[in-house]
């Protein structure tokens, strides 16, 4: 396995002694690697040990799996230096040296890769271990679990069988707990595991501990291609060529006794970020056990009755790291025989709402300043805490109660596989991942599920750490509940449910209902609103909404809104009442008739005006005219034209006949093959002024109405689709008349602005030309990302999109982060040209990308005034912004 390239010249040193490295290396060493050497360097009870960095994983893969020369020599003479301080010898018949070997990446994957404990068992150093602990029963449980956990992890033999075998010996000798086995049927299990690998993989299992080693730390490399790894990064939008770090440890057993034990725990909550410690431990259990989610752990709290000390030294470890570090910190732990060892500090995973309340304590206690207390929450994760719960008061159909594991409540149909999961989540279907335990194998249905609902495992089991992690909803531990998978069934308290049957689940409190439950919107926390008033006090960036109604309006605001950065006025034609008259406006066969139906459009959208002008009092209000293509409130070409055919063949004496013709010729008239470059936007206006003509009459109208009773409005006119400076040229004249005759005639005076959306190339082209007649620039970047690329935004995420991302062709979905190097560039040139003409020209953007936090700081870097995105992305784009302004210089 060892090739002849030898190691990189990148590769400064192979690996690192706990003691020789640093809390700040997690590139090298990554996060647990890092983590055991900062504990070493405070002196806390660390077993020893090292760390072969990630630089030789990256070496490895290149290899194909193969070591690079000069690797091994390195890893015997660590191992040596292990063995001089712990006086033990790997593979010592007499006194073996054990060791675990773990995966540990920069950035914690929880589960995503595999650990291997107690190598250095073979049937000579397990009589050592058992004659040097006086416990031959632990010894054979240990070789027991080391077979199992190596054949899987590097034999790939997978669990269930090795499950099989163990279940087969408990019930001969009619016991129903592996540790109630005796040593006499523990070796013959060691027999019959050693047996079950010849069979499945035609080779004996590896006799020599110096094998077994390397064959461990290749796997553990190959393991960060797993497709579980995969997937997760994908999700978490990790990259992939990082590479994991392999740590090797010396042994220690939490497993030899009621005085030993392990476990895991949080310096504060995870889940709520209560300030206080918070874990889960077992006693005479190893590793594995706590996080597998076999057994359900006993709380932290508890060990200060069974085993005080250990529990005081803990507290005062974690008050120290996190101190230290100045983050809450994920620990584990190991008492050996009374004696507390730490197997492993590093930042802890958290729900949003946690992470919101930890940075604000944090910044509160003077651990950190408020600016790291902004950059410490993932504004995408904010939309996590407007999640809606299930509401208290209603009456509901509760079944049970588990883990509250993370927070959010979910509503889907039971699916009891993973696969199963994500192939119904993806076609759109609402379902909940039901399973006796999740392990890190159904991360890919994790994610497409609703929520997750577990009868087994802790707080820190696979299923609450991933879940918390995405934000998802997830009840662990809800043992009331029994799964027969077999049958397909789901019994809780005498009652039966089948795979498909509605259930929902509140993250938040851990209860199970059957079927759907009301939920209620979320309420803001008092830390959610101070970090928000941290962030507003720092950044320069403002943030409006996007709304066509007062309710969203007014959502906005509550969200902290500073106006309105687009009003869609065709929205508010798509309402049941007015869509007849729009449709009698466009199929008009005069303009005496289309003058008609707008003037009984006109009141519907004064209204409108009110309400939002109201809502956003104060505030400026950006109205965009109307900008799609007509055909889009008339019915479709394709059904009407069937429905006039199975008219004209059955009923042609139907006396709705003649007008459903007559609709069919206009909408064919009107149909486009290209319609999203065809008769929309200002040509729309152009070609009918009286529509855009009506509309500017009913934002004067309202504007002055308001203005005379004391309500402050400021409005901005907007034109869509500009893409040469005489179409905005042509519309101002005609519209600014409108506006000074509605002013003229109330009697009132109402400070509007006009401005343009820069979404065609052109126009961010000779943006100086187009400043000439506008106050203001609004980056349509929909329409802009759209045109500059030359991908219908209609078509593209459905068809190619997605392909492009997978296969990296693109860094990302330009409809979601902006385009840099394109469409960035051409925003950067209309921006200078802009203000060149007109210096004080307002900037902004509202697009989707008003609401992704990179185009936000994309937007700060340009020096925009402002972002626009829907009222739920809102805080998004304040914390975002903040950010923006704290990590890059002001422009
Ligand atoms: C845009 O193009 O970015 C935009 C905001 O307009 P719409 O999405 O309505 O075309
Ligand atoms: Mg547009």
């Amino acid at each position: 396995m060892t090739s002849r390239i030898p190691l990189a010249e990148t590769v400064t040193r192979p690996i690192y002694m706990f003691e020789e490295g640093r809390g700040d290396m997690r590139d090298l060493l990554g996060g647990k690697g890092a983590g055991l050497a900062a504990m070493t360097h405070l002196g806390l009870p660390v077993p020893p040990g090292f760390t072969i960095t990630t630089e030789v994983c990256r070496q490895v893969q290149s290899l194909g799996g193969e070591f690079p020369d000069g690797l091994e020599a390195a890893l015997w003479r660590a191992m040596a230096s292990l063995e001089a301080r712990l006086g033990k010898r790997f593979g010592d018949p007499h006194s073996p040296l054990l060791v675990s070997v773990r995966s540990g990446a920069k950035f914690s994957m929880p589960g995503m890769m595999d650990t291997i404990l107690n190598l250095g068992l073979d049937d000579t150093t397990v009589e050592g271990l058992a004659a040097g602990t006086e416990n031959p029963r632990f010894a054979w449980d240990a070789y027991r679990r080391f077979v199992a956990m190596f054949s899987n992890v590097v034999l790939d033999v997978k669990l269930h069988h090795f499950e099989q075998v163990l279940a087969r010996f408990k019930q001969q000798a009619g016991v129903s707990a592996d540790h109630e086995l005796d040593l006499a049927t523990l070796r013959e299990v060691v027999a019959a595991y050693r047996k079950l690998v010849l069979d499945r993989t035609g080779t004996p299992f590896p006799a020599d501990p110096r094998e077994q080693l390397k064959l461990a730390i290749a796997a553990v490399f190959k393991s960060w291609n797993n497709p579980r790894a995969v997937a997760y990064r994908n999700h978490h939008g990790l990259p992939h060529d990082l590479g994991t770090a392999v740590n090797i440890q010396s042994m220690v057993f939490g497993n030899m006794g009621e005085d030993s034990g392990t476990g895991v725990a949080f310096t504060r909550n995870p889940s709520t970020g209560e300030p206080e410690l918070y874990g889960e431990y077992l006693l005479n259990a190893q590793g594995e056990d706590v996080v597998a989610g076999l057994r359900t752990p006993r709380p932290l709290a508890t060990l200060a009755e069974t085993l005080p000390e250990v529990h005081a030294q803990f507290k005062a470890i974690a008050t120290r790291l996190e101190q230290q570090v100045r983050d809450v910190q994920d620990l584990e732990f190991t008492i050996e025989r009374g004696k507390l060892y730490m197997l492993q500090t590093r930042s802890a995973k958290r729900t949003t709402q946690a992470a919101v309340r930890i940075a604000v304590d944090m910044a509160r206690e003077g651990l950190i300043t408020r600016e790291e207390a902004i950059l410490r929450v993932d504004p995408r994760k904010l939309d996590d805490l407007l999640h809606p719960r299930v509401d208290p008061v209603a009456h509901m159909d509760r079944l049970a109660k588990g883990l509250p594991a993370s927070p959010g409540a979910a509503t889907g149909a039971i699916v009891f596989d993973a696969d199963e999961a994500e192939k119904r989540g993806r076609g759109g279907e609402a379902v909940l991942l039901v399973r006796i335990e999740t392990c890190p194998d159904d991360i890919h249905g994790m994610i497409q599920a609703r929520g997750v609902l577990t009868c087994r495992g802790g707080m820190t089991s696979h299923a609450a750490v991933v879940a918390r992690g995405m934000g998802k909803p997830c009840v662990a531990g809800c043992d009331a509940l029994e799964i027969d998978l077999e049958l397909g069934t789901l019994v809780v308290d005498g009652r039966t449910f089948r795979a498909g049957d509605i259930l929902s689940i509140d993250g938040g409190s851990g209860e199970v209902f059957a079927g759907a439950v009301p939920l209620i919107a979320p309420e803001l926390t008092e830390d959610f609103r101070t970090l928000m008033d941290w962030a507003d006090s720092i950044r320069r960036l403002k943030v409006r909404t996007n709304s066509d109604t007062p309710r969203d309006s007014a959502k906005g605001r509550e969200l902290g809104a500073e106006g309105i950065g687009l009003c869609r006025t065709e929205h508010m034609f798509m309402q049941a009442e007015r869509l007849p008259v729009m449709q009698r406006m466009i199929l008009a066969a005069s303009k005496q008739e289309r003058l008609a139906a707008l003037a009984e459009l006109l009141p519907f959208q004064r209204e409108d005006f009110l309400g939002i002008f109201r809502a956003m009092e104060g505030l400026p209000v950006t109205i965009r005219l109307l900008d799609p293509p007509l055909h889009e409130f008339l019915p479709n070409l394709v059904e009407l034209a069937t429905e006039v055919a199975v008219l004209k063949a059955t009923r042609p004496d139907d006396p709705s006949r003649a007008s459903k013709e007559a609709l069919l010729r206009k909408v064919q008239i009107l149909h486009e093959s290209n319609p999203m470059m065809g008769l929309r936007g200002c040509r729309l206006g152009l070609m009918y002024p009286e529509i855009n003509e009506m509309q500017v009459r009913a934002i004067m109208e309202a504007a002055c109405q308001l203005t005379r009773a004391g309500v402050v409005v400021k409005p901005e006119i907007m034109i869509p689709l500009v893409g040469h400076v005489n179409e905005l040229a042509r519309t101002r004249e005609h519209l600014e008349a409108v506006a000074r005759e509605v002013m003229e005639r109330t009697d009132t005076t109402v400070p509007y602005l006009f401005g343009t959306m820069i979404e065609v190339p052109r126009a961010a082209l000779t943006a100086d030309q187009i400043a000439r007649e506008a106050w203001f620039f609004s980056f349509g970047t929909n329409d802009l990302t759209q045109m500059t690329f030359g991908f219908s935004r209609d078509d593209a995420e459905g068809k190619f999109l997605m392909m492009y991302a997978d296969e990296q062709i693109l860094p990302a979905n330009p409809f979601e982060t902006l385009d840099r190097d394109g469409v960035v560039k051409l925003m950067k040139m209309a921006v200078d040209a802009g203000r060149a003409t007109r210096p004080g020209l307002k900037l902004g953007i509202c697009g989707e990308h008003g609401g992704d936090p990179t185009s936000v700081a994309i937007a700060h870097e340009l020096g925009l005034d402002y972002v626009s995105c829907s009222p739920y992305r809102v805080p998004i784009a304040r914390l975002a912004a903040a950010q923006a302004a704290i990590s890059t210089p002001r422009p």
